[in-house]
């Protein structure tokens, strides 16, 4: 075990540093949220048939002060064992909603996508506050969780989603296809979108058995009542594929990368 226990802390020394420094990490950044540090880029995500824009998908981003830029996978999970998650999902839903309230009138419906744990949606005081955090007039809150996050508390958050439901707030099935599935979560959730794994969707066309997955996600969503967005679109013609199956909705490079929120409100301002 000790030669393998070396190779994993050389070959990835940032996360073995960060694992040693978890308390040290956390602390800093409950100090970046309340100090309104923790940042955020906007993904846009479109109708497939007619190309506009439906809203964006919102993806934490934190530039540590000593380490610097941070992804999301580098210290969410770390968030995720302590209540600090709970705290920076509050932040992200205040200040992203805050700032769709900015976003200039397309005459379509938008919405800003989430990211939420199975501990936010089972702390019930959280849930509260992500509800009254979406008064008054602000395009629609759809939060996104994978069905692994589900897993981990399916009565608890089976439990949440009514009341979200009930204030307007969609739920929408992260990474589906990819998780700790299950059928059974799936019709307790009936959840308003399915958005299928881009593990599905980057090599679909030279893959049989991708496109027939995706087929059949496409019919499970719509048979269920909800709609089905495709993320990890790479390529024009894989967009064109997914549009003539019936994808409803789509998100991917070839769209538009994650980008700062004020470049977002200039791609709404262009489609007028
Ligand atoms: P996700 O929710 O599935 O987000 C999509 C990830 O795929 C994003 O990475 C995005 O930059 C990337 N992506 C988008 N389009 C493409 C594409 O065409 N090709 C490829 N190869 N990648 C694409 P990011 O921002 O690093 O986020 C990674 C994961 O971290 C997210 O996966 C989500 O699970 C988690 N995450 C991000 N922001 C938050 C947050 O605010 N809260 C929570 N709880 N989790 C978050
Ligand atoms: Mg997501
Ligand atoms: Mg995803
Ligand atoms: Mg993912």
């Amino acid at each position: 075990a000790a030669p393998s226990q070396a190779t994993t802390a050389t070959a990835d020394t940032r996360t073995f540093d960060a694992a040693l420094a978890h308390p040290r990490l956390l602390a800093e950044l409950s100090e970046a949220i309340a100090s309104h540090q923790l940042a955020y880029a906007l993904q846009p995500k479109i109708d497939l048939r007619s190309g506009r824009l439906l809203g964006a998908e919102l993806l934490v981003r934190w530039d540590h002060p000593r380490l610097g830029p941070m992804a999301p996978d580098e210290f969410v999970p770390i968030a995720e064992q302590a209540r600090t998650i709970g705290e920076m999902t509050l932040y992200l839903v205040r200040h992203g909603l805050a700032h769709c309230r900015g976003w200039p009138a397309t005459g379509d419906r938008l919405h800003v996508s989430i990211n939420v744990s199975a501990n936010d949606l089972a702390d019930p005081r959280l849930v509260d506050a992500i509800i009254d955090a979406c008064e008054g007039d602000s395009p629609g809150l759809m939060l996104e969780i994978t069905e692994t996050e589900v897993m981990r508390e399916p009565e608890r958050v089976a439990e949440a989603l009514p009341r979200l439901r009930s204030h307007g707030i969609g739920i929408s099935v992260d990474d589906f296809g990819a998780g700790h599935s299950s059928l059974v979560n799936l019709r307790r959730l009936a959840p308003d979108e399915l958005k299928i794994d881009r593990s599905f969707v980057h090599a679909l066309l030279a893959s049989h058995s991708d496109r027939a997955i995706v087929r059949a996600t496409i019919h499970l969503g719509h048979e269920l009542g909800a709609s089905v967005a495709a993320e990890g679109i790479e390529d024009e013609a894989t967009r064109t594929w997914l549009t003539q199956a019936g994808c409803d909705a789509g998100q991917g490079f070839w769209i538009g990368r994650p980008m700062p929120p004020a470049e977002f409100m200039e791609l709404l301002r262009a489609q007028g």
